[in-house]
């Protein structure tokens, strides 16, 4: 389906700023895109990727005032999502590995949580099925960081598919 992309995001961040803030987690939508744009995308599954990893930041972020902040913005051709933060990090060494399947890190903090560490995996062959990429950075003790790039297909305004 091809879609422009700030209406489509607009509706999404919605229905996650529900989710988080029953949970206590701060929660801030930014677009910063102009001009809008269109990008061929299955809605469902990009929907799934970009909880996959708002996931991860509510499940481990744990403790009190975790925000999670998401910025929409274009750079030429492409779209990009950032979903961003202020948990525990991941540790430098890890961060090649996120993305693997069935890779966890383990921590006295997350022993007991729900994990079989294949959200990114998905999250990145979903986002990768649409000629996108997915992309992470993060600070120990500051917080993660991932950033989802999808590319634009059509203008605002302009004729076809
Ligand atoms: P699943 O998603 O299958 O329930 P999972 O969340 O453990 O399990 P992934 O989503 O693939 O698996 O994440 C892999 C690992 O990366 C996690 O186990 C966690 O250690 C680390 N990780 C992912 N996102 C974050 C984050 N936002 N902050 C800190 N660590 C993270
Ligand atoms: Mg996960």
């Amino acid at each position: 389906e091809t879609l422009p992309v700030k209406g489509y995001m607009s509706d999404l961040m919605e229905e996650f700023r529900l989710e988080l803030e029953e949970k206590q987690i701060q929660f801030s939508y930014l677009d910063k895109m102009d001009p809008d744009g269109y990008v061929r995308i299955d809605r469902k599954r990009i929907h799934q990727a970009i909880r996959n990893i708002i996931g991860n930041g509510a499940k481990f972020g744990g403790g009190n005032e975790l925000t999670i902040t998401v910025e929409l913005w274009r750079q030429d051709d492409a779209v990009y999502v950032s979903v961003k933060d202020n948990g525990p990090g991941i540790p430098q060494d890890k961060l090649a590995h996120v993305f693997e399947r069935f890779y966890r890190i383990d921590t006295e903090r997350t022993k007991d949580m729900m994990s079989t560490g294949l959200g990114l995996a998905i999250a990145k062959e979903l986002v990768e099925a649409h000629q996108g990429k997915i992309t992470l950075s993060s600070t120990e003790n500051e917080g993660t960081c991932f950033t989802i790039m999808l590319p634009i297909v059509k203008e605002q305004g302009e004729a076809g598919q």
